[in-house]
């Protein structure tokens, strides 16, 4: 984070079961991390999602698996009724995969309209279109930006959905934050749009 020039950083992906890592990550809550956990739709009746749901700041990053023969609705819903009753945003992983596609994911944002979605990735390169497409209609959904590396397609989310739902991410370690905030950073953006991507609205949207 220091190399990279991150004052405070969301750790996506956390195992519920895995206290300590928990335990370290919100030990720092409020000041430099915040926790995502990622609660598997079959364990979010277990004993632990009392104790652990309480300390996150948000639920994923996840999506539906590779063939379920669900809808995402279905898939997640144990996952986004604990969402919507906690208040918490819900990161989906999108891009990739026709089963990680945006499109997909409609039904699901647009039914729990009252849950905040943050669409990993925006697509990728793959689905950036659809991500946008899925936002406009949508406006309980944020873009997240890592891995997404075209910065035309970035200028166009800004102009189409608006830099109030867009949020810098890296992905580390499987992206560099010094590369990923490059890529915003030279994006063509104005010092507004790029002031809101890099962190005003995600500390307005998880008050960091
Ligand atoms: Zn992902």
């Amino acid at each position: 984070m220091e190399s990279a020039g991150v004052s405070k950083a969301v750790v996506v992906g956390l195992d519920p079961r895995d206290r300590e890592t928990i335990d370290e990550v919100t030990a720092a809550c409020g000041s430099r991390l915040a926790a995502f956990v990622d609660l598997a739709p079959a364990e979010s009746n277990s004993a632990f999602v009392g104790e652990i749901v309480p300390r996150a700041a948000g639920l994923g990053e996840t999506y539906v698996q590779c063939g379920s023969s669900q809808l995402p609705e279905d898939y997640l819903r144990p996952v986004l009724r604990i969402a919507r009753s906690r208040k918490l945003p819900v990161m989906l992983h999108t891009g990739d995969f026709s089963y990680t596609a945006p499109a997909m994911m409609m039904g699901m944002i647009q039914e729990f309209s009252d849950v905040t979605f943050i669409l990993a990735h925006m697509g990728s390169l793959a689905f950036v279109q659809d991500a946008i497409e899925v936002a406009v209609a949508s406006s309980n959904t944020y873009l997240e930006t890592s891995g997404m590396t075209s910065p035309a397609m970035l200028r166009r989310a800004v102009r189409e959905v608006g830099a109030d739902r867009i949020l810098f991410g890296s992905d580390y370690p499987f992206w560099h934050p010094a590369v990923e905030r490059a890529r915003v950073e030279n994006a063509g953006l104005d010092q507004t749009a790029t002031r809101l991507i890099m962190g005003e609205n995600v500390a307005r949207l998880l008050e960091l």
